[in-house]
């Protein structure tokens, strides 16, 4: 058996055989010439076509499947695309190449602006690709609908495509490319659909090849054995049911309580999270709420859209992350153009350091929204790097009555954890960023997927360090990284003394049922061996070892 290593992001077992995604359209040798006015107008209409029909089908979709289409749909209308598609005729392409030159430059505009914005790039290609077919009348790309459980893979998938698969048919995704934040995984997580991404080896993998998935260990085995992938299936269900079943709160089998929460980015996500028993919300990401807003929302527009998520949780507790914009997540009303390196930049805080306005105009509205909530408003910054920061934020969340906190993501606050937490009521570690500055390897690098694994020791003995701190201080300590979503990982942070998991409220009940069947002290065991590894792997087996 071969056994290809990605990075698991909707748990579960699929297996079947390979499917791919259809050729792409190809331009055209024999194109014929056309005027820049005639060329525009025709691909006008065919993007204007292709848009229609991602509309239609953002109509039998719902969550963020319909709101992906809708999107690409906008994409598709884009007046900065036709301005290059002309410009691209009149220095002499015909329209199919044209086009391709067009989204390609587009593209790049994408790549160089990093982050959430780069990851747009597929939509484009994805776009290019349908409105092409219909230039030149060939067959419209897409997933091709198997009649049995299959499993489908590619480099990356089209977001339009993701939108639409069939869980029944489709019983596992593997892409080797793609992150934890990219479009198939936000869709493959809605349709609770198995999936790995970033798996490489995976293009050389022929169709019909039989293969396993494991979206929880991120694993693809080629022609897995029947016996293994029956125990794997069957451990797998028993999972699924055991997170089916979990009602909280959350606690070890012998009632250590270890808080379970939600990550949401709006109201819509926070009522679905109010669906399941998780305890409140975790982490709000709030920039998520404003990334196409051109300008900065006024504190009424603020207030009404935390209010949202304030009402859908009723009387349970929400964390509310001030902006992060910056790096992954550009902002236009906040974040600094052509910075050199913005994973080092000013994101984050660090905005709100800069321009205090910004600050002070978002826990006002933070604060109004607060007014009438049932539950308890706790609010924490992004990116805080030192003392003096966690003091400086922690007095004007205080002026306005309400519960200061700070993200712990930067070596130096974890290293400082202590003194920070003389200012602040509590922290929530931040897996994500917390790996990337501590391996110094980017988040968005499938390259680098091994080093900003949340099982690395190092991230694992800081994450121990915090926690010791927060009991020293007698306050509370969170992880809300994806790490959280990882129910055995989940196993192992209660262990090194986390007091509460925050992840995605699809990812969170697993979390909750596994540490419902493990003491606290089976759980610091585990934590014991994980920090004792040498690699993500060795942790994992460690941990795997002592909870058995
Ligand atoms: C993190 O860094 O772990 C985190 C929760 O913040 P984000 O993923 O939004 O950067
Ligand atoms: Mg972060």
């Amino acid at each position: 058996m071969t056994i290809l290593q990605g990075t698991g992001v909707v748990p579960g077992i699929g297996t079947g055989p390979v499917v791919r995604p259809m050729a792409r359209p190809v331009v055209p040798d024999d194109e014929p010439e056309i005027s820049p006015e005639e060329g525009a107008e025709r691909f006008n209409t065919a993007a204007e076509t292709v848009a229609r029909r991602l509309e239609q089908r953002a109509t039998n979709a719902s969550g963020p499947a319909a709101e992906v289409l809708v999107a690409t749909a906008t994409l598709a209308r884009d007046r900065g695309l036709v301005g290059l598609v002309s410009a691209q005729l009149g220095s002499g392409l015909r329209l199919g190449a044209a086009t391709v030159a067009a989204v390609e430059q587009l593209s790049d505009m994408f790549r160089s602006a990093g982050g959430l914005m780069a990851e747009r790039v597929s939509d484009l290609q994805d776009i290019r690709d349908r409105v092409l077919a219909e230039l030149t009348g060939q067959p419209e790309p897409g997933i091709p609908t198997p009649d049995t459980a299959s499993v489908l893979c590619a480099d990356d998938l089209a977001p339009a495509d993701t939108a639409g698969l069939d869980p029944t048919f489709i019983a596992a995704i593997a892409t080797s490319l793609g992150g934890v934040t990219s479009h198939t995984t936000i869709i493959a997580r809605q349709l609770g659909i198995p999936c790995v991404v970033g798996c490489s080896g995976l293009d050389d993998v022929e169709s019909g090849t039989d293969v396993l998935v494991d979206g929880t260990t991120g694993e693809v085995v080629l022609d897995p054995d029947p016996q293994m992938a029956k125990e794997r299936t069957v451990a797998a269900e028993a999972a699924a049911e055991a997170a089916r079943s979990w009602t909280g709160p959350g606690a070890t089998s012998d009632g250590h309580a270890v808080d379970i929460l939600a990550n949401v980015q709006d109201g819509a996500g926070a009522q679905r999270a109010a669906s399941t028993h998780v305890q409140g919300v975790g982490l709000f990401r709030t920039e998520l709420c404003f990334l196409s807003s051109a300008s900065e929302p006024t504190i009424e527009e603020q207030a009404a859209i935390y209010r949202e998520v304030l009402d859908a949780m009723g009387e349970r507790k929400v964390v509310i992350r001030t902006l992060d914009a910056g790096s992954d997540k550009p902002l236009a009303f906040a974040t600094l153009p052509d910075e050199p390196n913005p994973a080092l930049g000013v994101r984050g805080m660090r905005l709100g350091i800069r321009d205090e306005g910004l600050m002070d105009r978002q826990l006002d509205a933070i604060a109004a929204a607060a007014e009438a909530a049932a539950g308890d408003v706790w609010v924490m910054a992004p990116m805080v790097a030192t003392e003096q920061e966690a003091e400086w934020f922690a007095a004007r969340v205080r002026q306005r009555d309400l519960t200061p906190g700070v993200m712990i993501e930067v070596p130096s606050a974890a290293l400082l954890a202590d003194r920070i937490l003389r200012h602040v009521d509590f922290v929530s570690i931040g897996t994500n960023d917390l790996s990337q500055y501590t391996l110094a390897a980017d988040r968005m690098s499938a390259d680098l997927s091994h080093l900003t694994d949340p099982w690395q020791p190092a991230l694992l003995a800081l994450v121990g360090q915090v926690a010791r701190a927060g009991r020293d201080a007698g306050k509370p300590v969170g992880v809300c990284g994806e790490a959280a979503a990882d129910p055995l990982l989940g196993c192992v942070l209660a262990g090194l003394g986390v007091t509460s998991l925050s992840a995605a409220s699809t990812a969170a009940p697993a979390v909750g049922a596994a540490l419902a069947e493990h003491t606290l002290a089976e759980c610091e065991a585990a934590a014991e061996a994980a920090l004792a590894a040498t690699a993500p792997s060795s942790a994992r087996e460690a941990a795997t070892a002592a909870l058995a």
